[in-house]
């Protein structure tokens, strides 16, 4: 028996019905260490290793993402972002848990503010899939308190009402879309009813692993907030799929703009040809390219970062061959996470990255 089919087994018979259901794929996200055994075909020795990544680091892949898997292949770029690699525990490869000192930045816990007209609230720590790549990856490691984010939200409105100088606030985490619809009203509701705000924005990966959650009841939550704003990150064209480009297109029929923010990926998406049909999908589906990341040195995940000479490499032959439609700006940030620095072409200069 193709050892695969032992992990597609319980889905062969889901109805589209459930399918379709981003409950019933958020119910059944693949989670720790024994589902990891089932598809993973690695020796005993290797297999107890990685449920040793996944206790540091916790695993979850919707059914959905995990289907864009090519599983025959050990280095797929889909399966690089979501399965636990050895890696990731390898602490002397160097990085630290905060790279961007957001934890320094936060006036009021889960608020994070490192500009004066802007801020960033946790509206949860849960993610349908859990990157490996992740740069809050330390507010799911298990040796960490996990920080139980509802409590929380009262406090940070507080601080929002106060601070005039806040215009646009970002929805982030974990992420948003993790949370029911009517969660959602009740904190976009609260954020609208500030006078000084004028933009909400949300910073989700919904519809790269988990596109059924666009739904029209969210869109129509959503629309009632605008401007509100949509960022996601699709890393590789393989994930520009119906589905994914289905669920941007309710945004964007909903009045809000989607952009993409992708991180630059060691062995994922760090070639130009892969770099081009990623952006050229993006394109197509009218997701605007907003920002290539340079991957922040976050502990456990050195074997993600690519050379920034390579990232302006790539940069400069998508510059010379792409229209500017599909061009991001490509930004690293800087140590101490005080700014984000376009690393680049000058006809980046007037864009004030953020995140
Ligand atoms: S969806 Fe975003 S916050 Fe969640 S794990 Fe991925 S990168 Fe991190």
């Amino acid at each position: 028996m193709d050892r695969n089919s032992l992990f597609l087994e319980p889905w062969k018979e889901i109805a589209a019905i459930h399918w379709n259901d981003w409950r019933w794929q958020f119910r059944h996200r693949l989670r720790g260490a024994a589902r990891i055994d089932g598809f993973s075909g690695y020796n005993p020795l290797k297999r107890k290793a990685l449920q040793g990544v996944s206790r540091a680091y916790p695993v979850s892949i919707t059914p959905y993402y995990f289907s864009l898997i090519d599983r025959r292949d050990r280095n797929d770029p889909v399966l690089r972002q979501c399965f636990p690699d050895l890696r990731e525990i390898n602490f002397s490869l160097g990085g630290v848990d905060d790279p961007l000192e957001e934890s320094s930045h936060m006036p009021v816990k889960g608020l994070i503010r490192r500009y004066i007209d802007r801020c960033l609230i946790l509206t949860t720590t849960v993610c349908a899939v859990y990157c490996r790549h992740c740069n809050r990856k330390r507010l799911r490691k298990k040796s960490n308190k996990s920080m139980t984010v509802r409590p929380l939200m009262r406090p940070m409105l507080e601080y929002i009402g106060r601070e005039k100088a806040i215009r646009e606030v970002i929805l982030s985490g974990g992420d948003p879309l993790t949370l029911s619809d009517q969660r959602l009203d009740a904190i976009l509701k609260s954020l609208r009813a500030v006078r000084h705000v004028e933009v909400l924005r949300i910073g989700s990966r919904a519809p790269v692993v988990m596109p059924m959650r666009v739904t029209p009841e969210l869109c129509e939550t959503l629309r009632k907030y605008r401007p509100l704003w949509f960022n996601t990150q699709f890393n590789h064209p393989r994930e520009i799929t119906p589905e994914a480009a289905r669920a941007c297109e309710m945004l964007l029929e909903a009045g809000i703009p989607v952009s993409n923010q992708s991180v630059l990926l060691r062995g994922i998406n760090d070639s130009y040809e892969v770099m081009r049909e990623l952006l050229q999908g993006l394109q197509r589906i009218s997701v605007r390219p907003y920002y290539l990341f340079h991957c922040d040195p976050v502990l456990g995940t050195d074997h993600f970062r690519v050379d920034i000479g390579k990232g302006l490499e790539i940069m400069e032959k998508l510059r010379h061959s792409v229209s500017g439609l599909c061009l991001p700006g490509y930004v690293v940030d800087m140590p101490g996470g005080k700014v984000k620095q376009p690393v680049h072409s000058p006809r980046m200069d007037d864009v004030e990255p953020c995140r």
